[in-house]
Parts: structure tokens; C-alpha cells; sequence
């Protein structure tokens, strides 16, 4: 038996960037060379993928700790240090991952199949950039920043276009099994499926659906009895139900009742699924059907604005009119649900650049802007993101390096230059 696990919290932290070198270039006959210090590598990434084959979350179980490599140190020579490795970590499809202290969506791993969760931090400048016409003997280098590290949760909300919902022994298995290749254990007893058991279904020769069979719906499975909690997850991105019901009450159930106590479940969980199409699927015809259970059924049906489907599952007799009425909705009805990202990155480390500070001064026709916070500063900002720009500027003009600028005449349209990166100081 396979214990299904489809949500678990786990660490994962990206590798640090290396330190950059302090180191002064050596030659014959030259007293003291310019500084060659070369960078820190990059930390790795921690880089999630979807793996196809993949339908559980188990492998955390007993692993939940994930930490990607460190960046190498630089050298001397101008040697960068050596980039550290990503860490890899394989999820079944569908899974969502969250931040796990505010339970926010950083991504839905069915919109695209690699995310990037923890950046690794970056590499430190070796001195060999630090190195200015007034400063020829940096001795100095920026360290490599951490790696970004959080705890996260792990959830899989199946993608599959039609759910099979309906009480055990109902014959979800069996009907799975004779519409797609799925084969699912079936058995005359309660709980064979422990797991979701999905399945392709073929329409035709080009359109095709996924079906899930979802089992472990039973009352009181949104209050989680059962496995009810886990079962339910998947229901959520269904864009349709095919709600089988034992119509020949074989083990003594009144379909009826079981397909209220069912969608009360669903609406107990979220009121929502409700709103999505049913299709009643009245099995086991093979078996006789009383007639006073097919005028209630049928009756049911109507009131809700179901269609009613009578089958046999065990000898495949009225399968395929169900499998035609579903791809027939799904041809109009919306896209699979995905989960908005709405987890934002918050940047932590404001400079420090109220103790310390900042130098203006002229070289020929470049101003020459300097500062030991600012050195560390500049480097973190990735000048292609318009927001980490805009952040710059804010900094610059708060912490009184424009005002410093200005104070010491630098005009519109001035060169400047801040730690090897130049600008067109504009007003
Ligand atoms: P599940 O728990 O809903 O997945 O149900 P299963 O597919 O495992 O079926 C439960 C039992 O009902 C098994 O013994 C099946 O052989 C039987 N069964 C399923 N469909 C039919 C049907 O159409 N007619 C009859 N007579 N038995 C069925
Ligand atoms: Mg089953």
C-alpha cells in the first residue's frame, strides 16, 4: 500500500555567493601591481520542476531540507570563483508552492514547469573592480550575500478536466478503467484507491481529456474524516464532476441521498464546485434498477439541471454517452484553474548609509562617486528591473548622495560614475 501524500512543509535555502579576492597583481620588475581579486562565483539556485511520472509528495517525508550549493571564492589573476551548483528538486504536476509564514502562492507549478524559489546570492566584487583613478590600491572586496532561504509548503491540487466523485464501491474504479487506460484496483470493498488515479480519456482521434478518479468521499469528509481534506484538495481545479451513484442500490444506499450528502461535502469545502456542471452517472443498470428510484433520479436531475446517464460500468454498456457529454461541456467551459502568484518579495536589507560617508569629486570629465556602503549597494542592484532602478534612485536621494552631487557642481548631463558603473546624471 501506498501512502498518498499530496502536502508537506519543507526548508529550502539557495547556496551564498562567494567572496570576492583581494589580491594585487605580481610581476618581474614591477614594485606593486594594479589589484586583480577576482569575483565570487554565484550561489546556486533551489529550482523546482515538474516531473510527469511524479503523483506524490513522499519523498519529503523523510527529507526537508534542501540547500543548493555555494559560490566559489574569487582569486587572484582575476579568477572568478566558480558558480555553485542549482539544486533540482522533481514535483508531480499541479503542485503549488507557498510561502509558508503568510501561506501566499509564490507559484503554480502548472503554468510553467521550472520555478526558481530561493535565488542564490551573488558573488562578491574582487578588488579588481574597485579600482579608481584616485584609488589605485583597493584594498578591499565585497563578500558574496546569502543565498535567499525560506520555509515553504508544498501542495498538489491535481490537473485533471473531469473529477469522478461519488461514494466507494459506487464503481469509479471500474468506470475509470474502461474509459481511459488507467487500471485502478477494484475491489467489492470500501477504500481500494488510496490515491487519485488519473486517466486519459479519448474522445476521438485528436481531443482527448484527463479524468481523476477521486475516492474517499464520504460524509463528514470536509470536516476531514476519512481522508476527506486530501481527497477534496484535488476536487478543486475539476472544471467538471461525473458524480456516480450504485443506482441498484446493491449495498443498500439511497442514491439519492448519497448524491446529496456528497454535494454537501463539495459545498462544505467550497461553495464554489457546486457551481461547476455535474454530470449523474446511474450505475450498475446491469443489476435492475427499481422504477420508483429512477422517477426520484430523474426527477433530482431535472430540478438541478443535471443530465442523467444510466450505465453499467462492469460491462462498459453506456460509458461512451458519458464520455461524448463531457467533452462536449469541456469544449465549453473555461481553462483549467491556475493560482496567481500573489506572494511578494519583500527586499529586507535596507543600506546602512545614515552613519557613513559619501565623496564626490572630479576626474577629468567624470565625477567620481564613492562611498564604502555605496560600493556594497550598487552591486546588489540589477540595473535591467525597472523597479530595482527606481529603488536606486530612491536611495540615492534619500540617503543625500543628490544632494551631495549637486552641492559639489555636478550638472545635468554630467558623467558619473559609481563603482565601475556609469550614468548621465539627469536632474
Ligand atoms: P469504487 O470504490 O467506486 O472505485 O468502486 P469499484 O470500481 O472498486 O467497484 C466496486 C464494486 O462494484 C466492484 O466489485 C465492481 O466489480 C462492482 N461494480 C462496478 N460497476 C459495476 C456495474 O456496473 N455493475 C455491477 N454489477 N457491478 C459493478
Ligand atoms: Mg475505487
Amino acid at each position: 500500500m501506498s501512502v498518498f501524500v499530496d502536502k508537506t512543509d519543507i526548508f529550502i535555502k539557495a547556496g551564498k555567493g562567494g567572496n570576492g579576492a583581494v589580491s594585487f597583481r605580481r610581476e618581474k620588475y614591477v614594485a606593486r601591481g594594479g589589484p586583480d581579486g577576482g569575483d565570487g562565483g554565484h550561489g546556486g539556485n533551489v529550482v523546482f520542476v515538474v516531473d510527469e511520472g511524479e503523483n506524490t509528495l513522499i519523498k519529503f517525508r523523510y527529507k526537508r531540507k534542501f540547500v543548493a550549493e555555494n559560490g566559489e571564492d574569487g582569486k587572484g589573476k582575476r579568477c572568478h570563483g566558480k558558480t555553485g551548483e542549482d539544486l533540482v528538486i522533481s514535483v508531480p504536476p499541479g503542485t503549488i508552492i507557498r510561502d509558508k509564514a503568510s501561506g501566499k502562492v509564490m507559484f503554480d507549478l502548472s503554468r510553467d514547469k521550472t520555478f526558481v524559489a530561493a535565488k542564490g546570492g551573488r558573488g562578491g566584487w574582487g578588488n579588481a573592480h574597485f579600482a579608481t583613478p584616485t584609488r589605485q590600491i583597493p584594498q578591499f572586496a565585497n563578500p558574496g550575500l546569502p543565498g535567499q532561504e525560506r520555509e515553504i509548503t508544498l501542495e498538489i491540487k491535481m490537473l485533471a478536466d473531469v473529477g469522478l466523485i461519488g461514494f466507494p464501491s459506487v464503481g469509479k474504479s471500474t468506470f475509470i478503467s474502461r474509459a481511459s487506460a488507467a487500471k485502478p484496483k477494484v475491489a467489492a470493498y470500501h477504500f481500494t484507491t488510496l490515491s487519485p488515479i488519473l486517466g486519459v480519456v479519448r474522445q476521438d482521434a485528436e481531443r482527448s481529456f484527463v479524468m481523476a478518479d477521486l475516492p474517499g468521499l464520504i460524509e463528514g469528509a470536509s470536516d476531514g474524516a476519512g481522508l476527506g481534506h486530501q481527497f477534496l484538495r484535488h476536487v478543486e481545479r475539476c472544471r467538471l464532476f461525473v458524480h456516480l451513484v450504485d443506482a441498484a442500490g446493491s449495498e443498500g444506499r439511497d442514491p439519492l441521498e448519497d448524491i446529496r450528502v456528497i454535494n454537501r461535502e463539495l459545498e462544505r469545502y467550497d461553495p464554489e464546485l457546486l457551481k461547476r456542471p455535474q454530470i449523474i452517472a446511474a450505475n450498475k443498470e446491469d443489476l435492475g434498477i427499481d422504477p420508483e428510484v429512477k422517477e426520484k433520479l430523474e426527477a433530482e436531475c431535472e430540478k438541478n439541471g443535471w443530465k442523467l446517464f444510466y450505465l453499467s460500468a462492469e460491462t462498459s454498456k453506456g460509458v461512451q454517452p458519458i464520455i461524448d457529454e463531457a467533452g462536449r461541456l469541456l469544449s465549453t467551459l473555461p481553462p483549467l484553474k491556475e493560482y496567481e502568484t500573489d506572494f511578494v518579495e519583500i527586499e529586507k536589507e535596507e543600506p546602512d548609509y545614515t552613519s557613513q560617508r559619501t565623496t564626490v569629486t572630479r576626474e577629468g570629465d567624470v565625477w567620481l562617486v564613492e562611498g564604502e556602503w555605496l560600493a556594497k549597494f550598487i552591486q546588489k542592484i540589477n540595473f535591467a528591473d525597472r523597479d530595482q532602478v527606481r529603488y536606486f534612485q530612491k536611495v540615492m536621494k534619500d540617503s543625500g548622495v543628490e544632494d551631495a552631487m549637486q552641492k559639489a557642481g555636478v550638472k545635468d548631463g554630467d558623467t558619473v560614475d559609481i563603482y565601475g558603473i556609469e550614468f548621465d546624471y539627469v536632474y
